[in-house]
């Protein structure tokens, strides 16, 4: 038995881009935080129902490193 497809959001963040501003954190916080150090992490795949914030999030992102698909 194969797993139901399960709709999902993709996100890329482009590290040699992103300086560790923390906006996207703010607009989808399940997706993105910093850690201890200060560096960005995310999940690469969320489900759909945070496509909004996610969207959000590369919007705010004032590195522009941010891909959704
Ligand atoms: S808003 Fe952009 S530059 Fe700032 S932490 Fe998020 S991805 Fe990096």
């Amino acid at each position: 038995m194969t797993a139901p497809d399960i709709p999902v959001v993709t996100v890329y963040v482009d590290r040699s881009k992103c300086q560790g501003y923390g906006q996207c954190c703010f607009e989808a916080e399940d997706v993105f935080h910093l850690d201890e150090d200060g560096k960005l992490v995310y999940v690469a795949d969320s489900d759909i129902s945070h496509r909004a914030d996610i969207v959000n999030a590369a919007d705010v992102c004032p590195m522009q490193a941010i891909t959704v698909s």
